[in-house]
């Protein structure tokens, strides 16, 4: 059988496959060239004078693609939610048997024990899915944006967390009151008040239970002062959220390592008094790779993660 010769970027191949197959594979990839032709140069390539947006996906790469993916089609995302779930579900139910549990660090069982229960949710990736916005930011080759999170805010379109709305549904019907707080601005509350109540998600009318960022003037980027609010009217049974500033305060600009170590250092929290939702497409956990410095350029902050990886050790 005469094998065909082709040209791939300056690079003769032999194949057996047809040549109308694999001229439309190589097309697809975006690296055929016209027979004959020994390279090309940047200039000739398809992408050349287009937007980024319009790009193909090799000249244009985005760093959320594989995590944002995950989080929208993956069964073990929404099995890992469920499963955080449940494990609040049956913490509850053991909270509200024993009085003396209190999950806030701000709090102490001494002065809780007589006060209502109530439980502290995050909204962004702990009750409401965000992942259409990181796709948007993906297609259009971007990256976040107070404005474009604020337009998204106001769309009112996340779609709950699964298993985000029966639990907190069951804690309303154990008369436990369910407090929502969030760094997602005072701007944008009152669609995210929407957004909620659209699934189901139960909102005391009566009294403040979605805290937004600089809603009062102490309401910061730490929740601190807010969990300290809730707790001098409730006994705080569980905290649940996706990072780690929803549990405990974090020092400003710690690093991935501290991080850790803050972790270790409350390990009878998780799983009891805390539950954490999987969140792997941002966060500090991102932001701490490049120390906080979110006006690096992608390449920058591309290159630090790679520093940060760890490799097999040479022997
Ligand atoms: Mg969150």
């Amino acid at each position: 059988m005469m094998m065909d010769v082709f040209q791939i970027q300056g690079v003769r191949v032999n194949t057996h496959l047809s040549r109308h197959i694999v001229v439309q594979l190589l097309l697809g990839w975006g690296l055929v060239v016209a027979p004959g032709c020994a390279s090309t140069s940047s200039s000739d390539t398809p992408d050349e004078g287009k937007p980024a947006a319009q790009q193909s996906s090799q000249a244009a790469p985005h760093d959320n693609l594989n995590a944002t993916l995950w989080v929208q089609t993956s069964a073990e995302y929404r099995s890992l939610t469920r499963q955080a779930y449940a494990a609040a579900r049956h913490q509850l139910d053991r909270a509200l048997d024993d009085e003396s549990r209190v999950a806030a660090p701000e709090q102490s069982s001494d002065t809780a024990a007589d006060k209502p229960p109530a439980v502290v949710l995050d909204v962004d990736e702990t009750v409401l899915d965000n992942s259409a916005y990181q796709a948007s930011l993906i297609d259009q080759r971007e990256s976040f944006s107070v404005e474009s999170w604020n337009a998204w805010c106001r769309r009112a379109e996340a779609d709950p967390i699964p298993g985000a709305v029966e639990f907190a549904r069951y804690a309303d019907r154990q008369d436990v009151t369910v407090f929502y707080v969030t760094n997602r601005e005072h701007e944008v509350e009152a669609p995210t008040r929407d957004n909620l109540k659209r699934h189901g998600f139960p909102i005391d009318d009566e009294r403040d239970v979605l805290m937004t960022k600089y809603e009062r003037e102490t309401w910061e980027g730490s929740k601190v002062p807010r969990r300290r609010s809730i707790a001098r009217d409730f006994r705080i049974t569980l905290l649940i959220g996706d990072s780690l500033g929803d549990f405990v305060s974090v020092p400003e600009g710690s690093s991935p390592e501290a991080r850790r170590q803050i972790i270790d250092n409350h390990q009878k929290r998780w799983g009891r008094d805390w539950i954490v939702l999987p969140n792997p497409t941002y966060g500090d956990w991102e932001s701490s790779l490049y120390n906080y410095d979110y006006q690096l350029p992608t390449g920058d902050k591309r290159q630090q993660k790679l520093d940060t990886l760890e490799t097999p050790k040479a022997r």
